[in-house]
């Protein structure tokens, strides 16, 4: 029998996102694979667009 306490109490890596990120919908392509990512985030500070495919890819757009 697996212990399932250890398991269940695991704490879980929660992502950390900016407060001044914005999230965006819509779908991007992945610039390092074929995937498309759906949805992304908008930081209004630095003007950066990023989102991050299911591979891990971080993917990044300033918009002057
Ligand atoms: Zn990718």
């Amino acid at each position: 029998m697996p212990n399932l306490d250890e398991f269940l109490n695991k704490p879980k890596p929660e992502p950390v996102y900016n407060a001044e990120l914005v999230r965006l919908g819509g779908i991007r392509g992945c610039m390092k694979c074929e995937e498309d990512v759906v949805g992304g985030f908008w930081n209004p500070i630095e003007r950066l667009m990023t989102w991050t495919c299911s591979k891990g890819h971080e993917n990044s757009f300033q918009v002057d």
